[in-house]
Parts: C-alpha cells; sequence; structure tokens
C-alpha cells in the first residue's frame, strides 16, 4: 500500500519529518514525497530517500493510496485522485458541513485530523493541543519581541524596572502554554476564562486567575467552553477593559468551538491601552477575540500593536511538523496494520475523524 506525503502550499510544515518515516514504514507502506515537500521545515528531499522516493505532485496524487498533508488538498488537487483513495488532513469539517458531502461525492474516502474525538486515549494523536501548543509559544516570543521593554524585572545600575505585565484571555491548551512561557520570561501574568475547571492550572503556573461571576460552563460540552451570554461578556469585557489597561501584552485565545469567537477586547479598551503596547490575537480566523483585530495582518491602533495570527504553529515548522507526524503515526497505528487498511468504525476514535461513512 501507498502512502504519498503532500507539500503544503501556503504553510511551512510537512506532515510527516524524515525522522518518522522508518516508522510509517514498519506499518508495511510503501512511501513517496512531493519534491521540497519538508524544505520550509528545514527537511531537504535527501534525507527522505532512504525510507521513500522523492517525486512531483501528480505523481503523488494520481498514485497513493493514502495521501497525508497538513491543510485540505484544493478540488483541482482531489480530482487527481483514484476512487476510494484515503485522504488524512485537516478539512475543518466542523466550521464548514459542504466538506463530507464533497468528499463522499467525489467517492473519496477521508480522515479529519482536527476532528478526532479529544479523549484521553486519543491524546497522543491531538493535533489541536500539539498546534496550539506551539502558538501559544510563538504568542508570547512575538509580543516580547514587539514590545519596547524588558518583561523580566531589572535592577541595574542605571535604573529599576518593573516586570511586564501580561494578561491572557482563555486558559486552553494554547493560553496554558503562553502562560508558561510568559513565567519563564519573568512577566507577571493575569488570567481570564469562563471554564472554572482550569483555575487551579493557571494559579499552579504562577498566574493570578479573574473571575468573572456567572459563567456558563457545562460539563456536557467535552471539555469545551460554551457560548456565553450577551449580558456575561459585557461584564467581563469591562473586566478585561480595566486589566487591559494596565498591561503591556495582552494575549487572547478565547475560542468557542465551530462558533465565531467571543470579542473580549473592543476598540475604546484598546484605545485605553498603553502604547507600545502588544496584542496576539490567536482567534483571529474565527473573527478575533479584539475588535480591530485583522486575519493575517499586524496593525497599530493608538500606538498599540495588534497582530493577529492563528497561524503560528506554522512559524515553528520543525518542531511542529514533527509534532504533527508523531500524531498522524499514533492514528493511523489505530487502521493500518501489515500495509493493509482495516477503518472499523466500532472503535470511537475512528468513527469520530472519518468523514466519508
Ligand atoms: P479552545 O481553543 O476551543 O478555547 C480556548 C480557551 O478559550 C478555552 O479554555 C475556553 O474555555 C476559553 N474561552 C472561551 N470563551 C471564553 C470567554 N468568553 N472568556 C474567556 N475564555 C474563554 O480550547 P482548547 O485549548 O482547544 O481546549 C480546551 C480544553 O479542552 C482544554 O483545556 C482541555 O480541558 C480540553 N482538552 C482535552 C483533551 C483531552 O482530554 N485529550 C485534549 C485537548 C483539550
Amino acid at each position: 500500500m501507498k502512502l504519498g506525503i503532500l507539500k503544503e502550499q501556503n504553510d511551512s510544515r510537512v506532515a510527516i519529518v524524515p525522522t518518522l518515516l522508518g516508522k510509517f514504514k514498519d506499518l508495511g507502506l510503501e512511501i513517496c514525497i512531493e519534491q521540497n515537500a519538508g524544505a520550509k521545515a528545514s527537511c531537504a528531499d535527501e534525507e527522505y530517500t532512504a525510507n521513500a522516493t522523492v517525486c512531483s505532485r501528480k505523481e503523488v496524487l494520481q498514485n497513493s493510496d493514502i495521501v497525508v498533508c497538513i491543510n485540505a488538498p484544493s478540488d483541482e488537487d482531489l480530482a487527481l485522485l483514484r476512487p476510494e483513495t484515503l485522504v488524512i488532513s485537516q478539512f475543518q469539517s466542523f466550521i464548514d458541513d459542504k466538506v463530507a458531502p464533497k468528499l463522499k461525492g467525489m467517492n473519496l474516502r477521508a480522515f479529519g485530523m482536527d476532528v478526532i474525538p479529544r479523549t484521553t486515549l486519543a491524546q497522543s494523536m491531538d493535533v489541536l493541543s500539539s498546534m496550539a501548543s506551539i502558538a501559544g509559544y510563538k504568542a508570547v516570543l512575538d509580543a516580547a519581541s514587539r514590545l519596547p521593554r524588558y518583561l523580566p524585572m531589572m535592577i541595574t545600575a542605571a535604573g529599576s524596572i518593573k516586570p511586564a505585565k501580561v494578561l491572557i484571555l482563555g486558559a486552553g491548551v494554547a493560553g496554558l502554554q503562553a502562560i508558561a512561557t510568559a513565567r519563564r520570561l519573568g512577566a507577571t501574568v493575569e488570567v481570564f476564562d469562563t471554564r472554572a475547571a482550569v483555575k487551579e492550572e493557571v494559579q499552579s503556573l504562577g498566574a493570578r486567575f479573574v473571575e468573572v461571576a456567572g459563567a456558563k460552563d457545562e460539563s456536557s460540552a467535552g471539555g469545551y467552553a460554551v457560548e456565553q451570554s450577551e449580558e456575561f461578556l459585557q461584564r467581563q469585557r469591562a473586566e478585561v477593559a480595566d486589566r487591559a489597561s494596565k498591561a503591556d501584552i495582552v494575549i487572547t485565545t478565547a475560542q468557542v468551538r465551530g462558533r465565531k469567537a467571543p470579542i473580549l477586547l473592543t476598540q475604546e479598551t484598546v484605545e485605553k491601552m498603553k502604547r507600545g503596547s502588544v496584542v496576539v490575537d490567536l482567534a483571529a480566523s474565527t473573527g478575533g477575540n479584539c475588535e480591530l483585530t485583522q486575519d493575517r495582518q499586524v496593525i497599530v491602533h493608538n500606538g498599540v500593536t495588534i497582530v493577529g495570527n492563528s497561524d503560528l504553529a506554522s512559524e515553528m515548522p520543525q518542531d511542529a511538523s514533527f509534532l504533527y507526524g508523531n500524531n498522524l503515526l499514533n492514528f493511523m497505528k489505530l487502521f493500518v496494520k501489515k500495509g493493509e487498511l482495516n477503518i472499523d468504525l466500532q472503535n470511537e476514535i475512528i468513527r469520530g475523524a472519518y468523514l466519508t461513512a
């Protein structure tokens, strides 16, 4: 059975790094990879050749039984696949309900890496967590490098500098990593989240958890946040405004799965912030947590830099690719054995991720 690895079109990552190829081969797979697929993740074609053949995009698409990539292939690419080819990618099917019928209509089979159930058993396959963790880390580094100030406290012969204040909205996977990174750099950190369950985690990382009473926090949502009432969001925005006006950096990560991100930082709040301060909005692609965010753009409003970037994982492509590949390998071990596919829909993880049943 042939496994084909595609080169990403607008992304620096690659689905499988060379050091993991041997493990994919152990599943009984013959591997081909598109030319230059790993180049931007610092993986040269020569590093793949011991375990794979390097070929053109068309060859990968036309000759593979399984095709893997990070971002969903275009319709033109999908049209080149043979019937019944299995495509494993992130299709964003939780936002776009037309994706699954389209793939089925093309007589393809598909797994969405981004809809693998987020259960304990599937933790080693969870690409959302792997990528969010990198994004949280990079968000702090990005903000720190744009900030015209130190993050740690400094006592020098020329004078003392107070530690920077970082405000983090949303303490999911990205937010927790942002807290840890900002703390390691010596900043003081305050955090908002609607899920009370994260309070202890936030505190154990040395940050202050700010509570706004009356948040809806439903355990039935599988660990995810639920949409809040407008009345709650208004109270939260007022609290956030107060903290943001004193902060040097605001990192926003608040998301409600499958919906538009809540606006937590209004234009009025940004206008109260200190000149030179930086907002990094990781929720930019779902509308942003800051009213002024422009997705994939960096703007300056009243001296405040606002970075709209939900794609920070691809700015650390080597480790992001390594983790994605590991997640993929752990997932594929569930249904590829000795070069044969066995898609058992009784298995909860396989069923949850299978788009074309
Ligand atoms: P996410 O990206 O959907 O959301 C980020 C954070 O924003 C969440 O913590 C959410 O509570 C918060 N948020 C939403 N609305 C908000 C508001 N109005 N104000 C402040 N914060 C708000 O979440 P995620 O990081 O992908 O995952 C969330 C949680 O899911 C994790 O922290 C974890 O508990 C759970 N999870 C479990 C597993 C597992 O068991 N395998 C894996 C991954 C995640």
